[in-house]
Parts: structure tokens; C-alpha cells; sequence
């Protein structure tokens, strides 16, 4: 892609009412359009890294055999009063509407209620299961506090996954894998180092969940980490029977405020009961189909990776989910060099790397400034300089790295970098 016909243009102020670090730095990078607090547009770079979120969160869950669905954010009322979660005393956060004729409908804030309902269409004997279905789609939540920027939208993307068994058993068996899937994808996202599995309040079927928290100084959340045992455990259930049941010792426990990214819970039979999902078992019986969810907020992951990530001269995006793996940068107008900027960007495109080309006339140090606030994993300089010398300069924005590589290394240095 040319720079200079990017419709989105860098700034230097963010809004004056934004307070959150990852909205500041993605709307004066322009990957994001604030509309008003806790709803933002994705912009073309913005765009590209959240679908890159997405993609490796489908690998991931198709990976798992989970299938892939796609609900309406639309929800009718008799479902919700079913499970007791129509009423605005019981659930804080919908957003309701009206049909012409006055019929009231929900906006989905998840979908335990839509998915397990519908599944009665599709579920009659142990025969069908287990199995397991998820969805990327909007929700809807009327957030009390939207200070965190992409973190805490009132209207955002989640991937949830439902899972259905047999029995508690069975549904353990998966939950395991989903956990694994999900410790892999904090690790493709990048946010493998600083995201801990912890160990939260589970409800009334299994005594814990596990949530995905990223430390970041501007989380929400507080949890205590045991770099000896590598888990964490959420403040609201932390005590000494906890700690017993975890073995883990209060003095290895270390205070982080954080985020939660991710969250995986066991449901048991809370929805399928009041819904009426049951299948047939061998002998015969009916019996509820024993459930679990599975979430991940990829606005909230990509927001989180800012936060986490950034350092002072802007964002820094991890190579797997970066809007281009290369920001080629042309300086000088000579047509010696643009033919060479040209030329690379030919060649790296044909050998299937994502480019972004600053062609534009402008100084250079304010190309090197967009440069770094737009964060793209490497930064090749051509110039009169790299032109004499036959070797280019790549500079790794994560460490600040500076390689100088031959000409024709580049495309193989590039392709190996990760
Ligand atoms: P929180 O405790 O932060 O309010 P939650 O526990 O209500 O979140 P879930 O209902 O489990 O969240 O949602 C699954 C995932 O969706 C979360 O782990 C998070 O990544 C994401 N998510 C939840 N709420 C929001 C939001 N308001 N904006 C963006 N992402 C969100
Ligand atoms: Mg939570």
C-alpha cells in the first residue's frame, strides 16, 4: 500500500476527552475514529489488525473442531425471561429496543440464551454430542464507565465459543483443549509474556473460571501472580482456602493490575435447563446437555497490546498482527531512489510480504516520527545513502535493532523475521 493514498492521516493531539493510552495512540495513528465515549470506528490500518486478531483466534478455535456461526445481535424477550436475565434489575447492561408495534427486543450482550435455544432445533441424542460452536460478532453493553478506550466499548466485538456435552466429564475434556487454544492465542496476538491464566469465581457448577488477564498499569482489574507456579488469582476470590486448594503461598504472590482479555467458564446445565436443551442418553433418558463458554474481546486484546506494548514514541505492534510487517521508507526525491523504494516494494511483494510504502514528500524526520507511531514491526530506509552503499538499513521497531543487510538479503531477512 502507498502511504501517500492512505485516506487516514496521523495527528498530533488525540481528543481532548480521551483518557485512555490505547485510544490516544490508535486515533493520532489513525487506526480508529472515536463516534462517542466507549464507541469507536475501525479505520483501514485499525481495520487490518483486528482482522489479523480474528484470524488467528479462527485458526485457533477451528483448530479445537469448534464451528464457526453467526447470530443476530436482535434478541426476543421470552428467551431471557426463561434464565431470569430480561429484567434491567438482574442485568445492568442491555441495550433494549422497540418493534413498530411496540413488542420489546434485547441487543445482545452475549448469546447463552440465543445459542442454546436455538440448538434445540439441532440436538436430540447423546449421539450429537459433544460438540461446539462460536461466532466473532457485535455486543452490545451499556457500560456504566467507558474510560479504556477499545478496552471497555458499549458496542464491541467478542468471539464466544459455547461448548455442548454429555456430561461434566466429557465437558472438562474440552475445556482443557479450549484453555490450551487460548494460552496459544495470547501467544500469536503477542501477548504471551504478560498475560497470566487466573484463577476467578466460577458460579454454581464448578467452583472457578479461568480468566486471561494481561498486566497493563491501566487494567481494570487486580490480580495476584505467582511467577513460581505461573498462575494468578483473581482479587475477588482470593483467600486461605484459595491459596490451599491452588497451593499456592501468599509471600510469591505479586500485586498487577491487569486486563482481562479472555474468560472461560463452566455453565453446566444453568442454560440448558431453563431452556429445555436435553438430549436422549443411551438408555434412553432425557437429560440437559451439560455447557461451557469460552470469550475473548479481540478490540479489548488489540487495545491491551497498546497498552502493553507502546513505548514513547508510539505503538508497537507484534509482527503476527501488525496493519504491515514492513514500513518501507523512501528519503529524498531523487529519481535514483525512487526507483530503487520502487523496486523493493515490488520485490517484497511478490515474495508475499505486507508493505506499507511512504512515498510521500515530506521531511524526514517526519516520516521517521510516523514511523514509529504507527509501529510497524521493520523499517527499511532507502535513501542516496543506502543506494552507495548497496546495503540497506532495517530497523526492528520492538528493540530498536539496526541491521544492515545487502541488497539481496532483504527479501529473505524479511521473510525470516518474525
Ligand atoms: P469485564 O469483567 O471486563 O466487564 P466480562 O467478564 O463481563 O468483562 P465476558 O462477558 O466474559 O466479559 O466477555 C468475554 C470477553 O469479551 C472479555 O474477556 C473481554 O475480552 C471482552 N469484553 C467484555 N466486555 C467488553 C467491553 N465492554 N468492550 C470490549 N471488550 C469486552
Ligand atoms: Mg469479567
Amino acid at each position: 500500500m502507498y502511504q501517500s493514498k492512505l485516506f487516514s492521516k496521523t495527528r498530533k493531539e488525540a481528543p481532548k476527552d480521551e483518557v485512555s493510552k490505547n485510544a490516544e495512540l490508535l486515533i493520532k495513528a489513525g487506526f480508529i475514529n472515536k463516534e462517542m465515549a466507549g464507541v469507536y470506528s475501525y479505520l483501514p490500518l485499525g481495520l487490518r489488525v483486528l482482522n489479523n486478531i480474528n484470524k488467528i483466534i479462527r485458526e485457533e478455535m477451528n483448530r479445537l473442531g469448534s464451528q464457526e456461526v453467526f447470530l443476530t445481535s436482535l434478541q426476543e424477550k421470552e428467551n431471557w425471561e426463561k434464565t431470569n436475565r430480561w429484567s434491567d434489575e438482574v442485568v445492568d447492561n442491555w441495550f433494549k429496543t422497540k418493534l413498530k408495534n411496540e413488542t420489546e427486543l434485547g441487543l445482545a450482550f452475549t448469546h447463552e440464551e440465543a445459542l442454546t435455544s436455538l440448538m434445540k432445533n439441532h440436538v436430540r441424542s447423546y449421539k450429537d454430542l459433544p460438540f461446539s460452536a462460536y461466532q466473532i460478532q457485535t455486543k452490545f453493553r451499556n457500560e456504566a464507565r467507558a474510560k479504556s478506550g477499545i478496552m471497555r466499548c458499549r458496542e464491541f466485538l467478542m468471539k464466544d465459543m459455547y461448548s455442548f456435552s454429555r456430561d461434566e466429564k466429557e465437558h472438562l475434556v474440552f475445556y482443557e483443549k479450549a484453555k490450551q487454544a487460548y494460552v496459544t492465542v495470547f501467544k500469536r496476538v503477542g501477548l504471551g509474556e504478560k498475560t497470566h491464566l487466573t484463577f476467578a469465581s466460577g458460579g454454581s457448577f464448578c467452583k472457578y473460571s479461568h480468566e486471561f488477564q494481561t498486566a497493563a498499569d491501566t487494567g481494570e482489574d487486580l490480580i495476584y501472580y505467582s511467577a513460581k507456579n505461573k498462575i494468578a488469582i483473581n482479587k475477588e476470590v482470593l483467600n486461605a482456602e484459595v491459596l490451599g486448594d491452588l497451593k499456592l503461598e501468599q509471600k510469591d504472590l505479586q500485586e498487577l493490575k491487569a486486563v482481562e482479555v479472555g474468560n472461560i467458564f463452566t455453565l453446566g446445565i444453568k442454560f440448558s435447563e431453563p431452556l429445555g436443551l436435553v438430549y436422549l442418553d443411551e438408555a434412553g433418558e432425557k437429560k440437559p446437555v451439560f455447557m461451557g463458554s469460552y470469550g475473548i474481546g479481540p478490540g479489548r486484546v488489540m487495545g491491551a497490546v497498546v497498552e502493553s506494548l507502546a513505548d514513547d514514541k508510539g505503538i508497537v505492534w507484534p509482527v503476527e498482527i501488525a496493519p504491515f510487517k514492513v514500513h518501507l521508507i523512501e528519503i529524498g526525491t531523487s529519481e535514483d531512489v525512487k526507483k530503487a523504494a520502487q523496486d523493493l516494494y515490488s520485490e517484497l511483494q511478490k515474495a508475499e510480504v505486507e508493505v506499507l510504502y511512504d512515498d510521500r514528500d515530506l521531511r524526514p524526520g517526519e516520516k521517521f516520527a510516523d514511523s514509529d507511531l504507527l509501529g510497524i514491526p521493520l523499517r527499511i530506509i532507502v535513501s542516496e545513502k543506502t543506494l552507495i552503499s548497496g546495503e540497506y538499513e532495517i530497523k526492528e521497531r520492538a528493540l530498536g535493532q539496526v541491521n544492515m543487510v545487502k541488497e539481496i538479503e532483504v527479501v529473505n531477512f524479511v521473510k525470516k523475521y518474525k
